[in-house]
Parts: C-alpha cells; structure tokens; sequence
C-alpha cells in the first residue's frame, strides 16, 4: 500500500517537473532548462519500467499522464468509473488506469468548495482577466518569506471560499515549491497547486514591494505572485494564463502599475488595465 502511495507521489512529482520545464519555456524565453531536465531524468529512471513505458506513451499524446479521479470522473478524459474502479483507486492497493484514456487514476485530496462551481458558472458575462480572479483574491503582501507570503495567499482563498481549506492548501503548494520553484525572472512568481477536484481555476494576486526571496534566478527578489488553484479539467487554460501573465509583466511599467498601488481596489484595477490587451 506504502510502495503505491509513494509511487503515484513520484509520478505525480515527475509530472510536476514535465509541466514546470512546459511552464519555464512559455514564461522565460531564456530559461536554461538543463537542471530542471536532469531532475526529470533521474525522478523518470527510478520508475518501476513497466509503469515507464506507460507513462512515457502517455505523455506523448496529453501533458498529463496521472490524473485524479474527480466526482466519480476521470479527470482527463471525463468519463464516468465504476464504483468499484474508484474504491479502487481510492484504497490505492495498487495502480489503476481509466478504462477509456489510459491515464493513471490516483484519488485527490479534497480542497476546492464544491459551491464554488455553480457560482463560477452561474455568473454570467465575466471577460478578461475576472474569468480567473476577482477583486477579493487581491493583496498586498506583508510577509518577508517564502512561506509567509504563502500562507497569507492560501488564507484568502479559503476566507473567500475558493478552498475549503488554508493549511492544506498550504501545505500542497509548499510541496510543489519543493519540487523546483516557480519563481521565473523579472520578479514574477507562479506558485500553484494542480490536480484539485472541482471548481474552476482561481487566482490570487499579491504584490510585496519590498520582494521576498523565493527561489528566482540569481538573486532576483520576487515581488509579484500569481497563485493559482487549478483543477485537472481546467490544466489547458493554466499554461496560456501563464504565458500570458509573463509576457504582459515582462515590461517593467506594467509590473510598477501593480507595485505602485496603495490598497487592494486599485490593485484591481491595475490588473485589469495592465491585463485588458493580453486577456479578451
Ligand atoms: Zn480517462
């Protein structure tokens, strides 16, 4: 049961990095992914060889390989698993594939309100950048670390009820910083957790003005965090965000409209205005 749990944990570590090398392409167009491809390797030859084979044939056909099972669904491909298949994967006694799309099942923590869905959904006529964010997921950040700046973001989303719950979204986000940071250059950082069942993708936005030391190249102080919630059905549109967050703010008057702020409302509207060409 142990050997299974790690497993998935591995698999979903070195999905993690495949994404992160994806994510480091699109946000840093002079990224030296040389590490970031050696830490793939290693995590990638330490996999059992048929689970291997498997998982590599995946990944030439979808970004993700490892998917969880989400209401009874396979996340990947959406199609619905017999009861038995998901206490299956739930017990993880061993590992299980969707009978339909191949991917490897592994059963999720539970994070995201379940509400949230019907309020996403149910407001109509969002454009732009408030499909993924609103005005109360804004923040000026206090902190003066890594984690301090975390735990007041996870803390937001969980007083807003975009999660259920702050420590393990913490704690989830924390392990994905483990696996290589997501901070990219220009003082942008991406810190994330994928695989949550339900909801749609959330974002809060905080800015430190005094930058806080987060794993960025060089010395480079991070100064605007993007944090992101992404549930596994939403995973196409989080590459695109990215992609286009960092090229929006790799301009530095962009990034000063946000910095510049004094409270939380005008961080808003910075966002919007500074955002308004990227996001249609
Ligand atoms: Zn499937």
């Amino acid at each position: 049961m142990t050997t299974t749990h790690s497993l998935i944990n591995q698999m979903i570590q070195l999905q993690e990095l495949i994404v992160a090398s994806m994510q480091k392409k699109v946000s840093m167009p002079t990224a030296k992914l040389d590490e970031l491809q050696k830490s793939i390797s290693a995590l990638g030859a330490d996999l059992p060889q048929q689970v291997k084979s498997h998982f590599n044939r995946l990944l030439q056909k979808h970004p993700e390989a490892i998917v969880p099972v989400a209401n009874g669904l396979c996340s990947g491909c959406g199609m619905a698993l017999t009861k038995s298949l998901v206490n299956s994967v739930h017990k993880a006694d061993g590992m299980y594939k969707c009978p339909n799309c191949a991917r490897f099942l592994y059963y999720p923590e539970q994070l995201v309100e379940r509400e949230r869905t019907s309020r996403v959904y149910g407001e109509v006529r969002k454009v732009g950048i408030s499909r993924y964010t609103s005005p109360e997921l804004m923040m000026h950040l206090k902190g003066g670390t890594g984690e301090e700046v975390l735990r007041e973001l996870c803390g937001r989303m969980a007083d807003e009820a975009f999660v259920d719950d702050a420590n393990l979204l913490l704690d989830l986000s924390l392990q994905r910083e483990a696996i290589v940071s997501t901070a990219v250059d220009n003082g942008l950082a991406f810190p994330h957790v994928r695989g949550v069942e339900g909801g749609g993708l959330s974002m809060a936005v905080g800015v430190s003005k005094k930058g806080v030391r987060f794993g960025g190249p060089g010395r480079t102080l991070s100064r605007i965090f993007f944090f992101m919630v992404i549930p596994t059905a939403t995973s196409a549109f989080y590459l695109k965000l990215i992609s286009g967050l960092s090229r929006t703010f790799r301009d530095s008057d962009a990034r000063d409209m946000l910095l510049n702020t004094s409270n939380e409302e005008d961080l808003w509207k910075a966002l919007i205005k500074a955002t308004r060409k990227t996001f249609k």
